[in-house]
């Protein structure tokens, strides 16, 4: 008998029908003689709908107040599949973080889970029950409610498999699996058998939607395999879990895409001690995601300095980057929002070279210009104008061969 984690996305519970889908899933699951412990997340669009009406009441909400709303979401489906269960002759109860404990620090919005008491689970589970867990949402040290950042069910999941030392944590989602690049861009994307949680990390961080990079990190930390299904399907599925060499043959693993990026540039800053600290610490103190930068060599004691932030931030961060340059005397700030990142991911690549001249070969071939360029051990991104996204994707999954 082993102890499975299922995670289900709200196109999974988007409606009673589907939720009926879920629970054939998990009674076949409980049937086989596993414990189950079910995460839901809102039904597809109901956060949404929530940040929205938060918008609405006011300009910008208080985050408490904020939190303890949009997480109210998954509480209507984990009721929901609860009572369905129920129905079908098999116990189930649902839970809220704060009847479980499921602790995070204080930072509403994006709150960290620090602790998850696993006792109530365990008695529950003894009882022979399903557990029903709403995902995305904690509670903090003075018992206000907190949540994990857009998509951060997925790391409920994945903190509760690893807090009960699940054998297996299933997120289920709309499609089969982790893709080669977005079958929605690209018809011969491939899907993955196996994909190690590095990669999978630098996917999900460079743009891939399956699944939150915290979960990635969280799984990969404590060594809980994931496997990413399809609800709607029992075919396919992608293993993400540990490195292995079977893995370390290929170069490049996927090609992936981001396009909620935007460029900002601050022309002629002054190059002294102190100006990169004036220009990013208001962004950070603002909660504003810095992803690349780019500092030019200074000519005359003047250089450029280049970065992109998500495009929700942009108007934001213009503002204060704006006060920032009139302080240290740059000359101008330019915005460019219509800009996307285009990345290879592979473990491959740490053992191989020219990789990263054939991505920019390949590129040029194309008349697709470069504007930046970032670099990890496994990783190559190229931001490059948004228009070009799909082609950039199209000819580097043909470059590398992804399609096999
Ligand atoms: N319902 C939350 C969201 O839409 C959490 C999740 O789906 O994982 O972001
Ligand atoms: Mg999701």
């Amino acid at each position: 008998m082993a102890l499975v984690v299922q995670k289900y996305g709200g196109t999974s519970v988007a409606d009673i029908k589907r939720i009926e889908n879920v629970a054939r899933r998990v009674i076949k699951t409980k049937q086989a003689g596993n414990d189950v412990i079910v995460v839901l997340s809102a039904m597809a669009g109901e956060t949404d709908r929530l940040i929205n009406l938060a918008h609405q009441a006011a300009a910008d909400p208080d985050s408490r107040e904020y939190d303890a709303l949009i997480s109210t979401g998954e509480q209507v489906t984990v009721t929901l599949l609860s009572m369905v269960l129920n129905r079908l002759g098999y116990k189930a109860r649902s839970f809220l973080s704060f009847q479980i404990k499921i602790n995070t620090d204080r930072a509403h919005k994006k709150a960290r889970i620090t602790k998850v008491d696993t006792r109530k689970m365990r008695e529950e589970l003894k009882k022979g029950s399903v557990l029903v867990v709403a995902g995305f949402q904690g509670v903090d040290e003075e018992n206000d409610i907190t949540t994990l950042g857009r998509g951060g069910s997925d790391t409920s999941a994945v903190a509760l498999a690893a807090a009960l030392k699940a054998d297996l944590c299933e997120i289920y989602t709309d499609v089969d699996g982790v893709y080669t690049t977005d079958p929605n861009i690209y018809d011969k994307a491939r899907r993955l058998e196996r994909i190690s949680y590095d990669e999978m990390l630098e996917m999900a961080r460079a743009g891939a939607k399956v699944l939150q990079p915290r979960s990635v990190e969280m799984a990969k930390k404590y060594e809980v395999p994931i496997y990413v299904k399809s609800s709607f399907s029992d075919e396919g599925g992608t293993l993400v879990t540990k490195e292995d060499k079977e893995m370390e043959k290929e170069v490049v693993s996927g090609v992936t895409y981001d396009r909620d990026q935007a460029k900002i540039t601050v022309i002629n800053v002054p190059d002294r001690p102190g100006i990169a600290a004036r220009l990013f610490t208001p962004l950070a103190e603002h909660n504003i995601m810095v992803d690349m930068i780019i500092q030019n060599a200074s000519v005359d004691g003047f250089t450029d300095l280049t970065f992109t932030v998500s495009r929700k931030d942009v108007k934001q961060a213009a503002v204060l980057v704006q006060e920032a340059a009139n302080d240290i005397g740059a000359a101008r700030v330019e915005i460019d929002d219509s800009v996307a990142k285009v990345s290879i991911i592979g473990v491959g690549m740490v053992s191989h070279s020219g990789v990263a001249a054939k991505m920019f070969t390949i590129l040029a071939k194309e008349g697709i210009n470069i504007e930046m360029i970032s670099t990890s051990e496994i990783k190559i991104s190229c931001v490059v104008k948004a228009k070009y996204t799909e082609l950039a994707v199209m000819v580097l999954h043909d470059a590398f061969e992804l399609e096999k």
